[in-house]
């Protein structure tokens, strides 16, 4: 890393994202939300909740702030198909077969035939409802079966995974704007950020911070076990590809992340004691939703670090709710064992 860097004012960055062909689809800006009650709960810091879950469209969630600037190419270049496939209770495949709907696209899931596939319900049974064409494939033949099939009927397929890959970590440059400008009308400086580290909010956080010259702590816990090191480093390729395209004169290295795959329990998508205590918690006092599979996860990643005395109660902590609420109705009965 050098130490002479283009640091851009809040408009300059404004100005270069404006520059980059965008759809609108969320309401934003999302809102702030105080949790005193969670504060007092854990006996810890201050905690905002950044809610990106409330992204309005479908249930909202991180997607749909992605999509605005990576979903924009497919609409440039006439593209009919847009696809996505995941876990059954994938997030990015409900809000892809919502996007399609309100494009006037056809939506093709090709999710996994996993253990929330049955009965249909949460994301899955919205995917639906939004018109998708949804193929659930156990095998690896299965899923190049369908990609063929749509090939031979001339579709022209946009993967709403690969296909404008790094334009959905430049549209959370765009979100860490945002946040800090509700911040700074608070006159609120926080100590650390917590986001699910998958790896789009994650990178475009860090970037925004670093191109506005902001020394912050964020911290990305991951919904999948890993090796924190190597994940570091694949965020920090990540981040250099999205300054050059935000043309900013920025270099950064496995370094400059912090994400942690402990808290993920022993494989993606299950339920951890630690992300079913999150869930409970934040809906018990503060009537906030958390998924089971991301932020629930985050959430206890968080309250872990604030357990561990990492926090004193006259610091600030945001939480990047990155949605994923309607996964938790397929996970009715795992967490509903807690309850009763
Ligand atoms: C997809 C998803 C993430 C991770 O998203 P990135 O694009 O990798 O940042 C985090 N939380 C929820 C709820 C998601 O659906």
């Amino acid at each position: 890393m050098s130490n002479i860097k283009t640091v851009v004012t809040a408009d300059e960055l404004r100005a270069r994202l404006d520059r980059l062909p965008r759809l609108y689809l969320a309401d934003l800006p999302t809102p702030l939300l105080d949790c005193p009650r969670l504060s007092k709960a854990l006996d810890g810091p201050c905690i905002l909740v950044k809610r990106e879950d409330q992204t309005g469209m479908a249930f909202g969630g991180n997607k749909v702030r992605e999509f605005e600037y990576s979903v924009a190419p497919a609409v440039e270049g006439r593209y009919d198909v847009l696809l996505h496939g995941a876990a059954s209770q994938s997030n990015q495949s409900r809000l892809t077969a919502a996007v399609a709907a309100r494009l006037g696209l056809k939506a093709v899931m090709v999710g996994r035939k996993d253990a929330h596939a049955e009965p249909v319900n949460g994301n899955l049974l919205l995917s639906h409802l939004f018109g998708a064409e949804v193929n659930l494939v156990e095998t690896a033949e299965e899923r190049e079966a369908v990609l063929e099939r749509l090939e031979s009927e001339g579709r022209r397929v946009y993967n709403t995974s690969s296909d404008g890959y790094y334009l959905r970590s430049v549209s959370y440059v765009d979100g860490f704007l945002e946040l800090w400008d509700q911040l700074q009308g608070r006159d609120i400086a926080p100590d650390a950020l917590y986001v699910c580290s998958g790896v789009h909010t994650h990178v475009g956080l860090v970037v925004g911070a670093r191109a506005l010259g902001i020394p912050l702590r964020i911290v990305g816990i991951s919904p999948s076990p890993q090796d924190n090191a190597e994940s570091n480093a694949n965020l920090a390729k990540v981040a250099n590809e999205v300054s050059q395209i935000l043309d900013l004169d920025l270099d950064f290295s496995a370094a400059d992340f912090e994400s942690y795959g402990e808290y993920a329990g022993d494989a993606y998508g299950v339920v951890t004691p630690g992300s079913k205590e999150a869930v409970i918690l934040a809906a018990q006092t503060e009537a906030l939703v958390l998924d089971p599979v991301y932020t629930g996860k985050t959430f206890g990643g968080m309250i872990d670090h604030i357990r561990q005395g990492q926090f004193t109660a006259d610091q600030t902590v945001v939480f990047v709710h990155t949605g994923g609420t309607p996964a938790l109705f397929a996970y009715g009965d795992e967490i509903l064992g807690e309850l009763k």
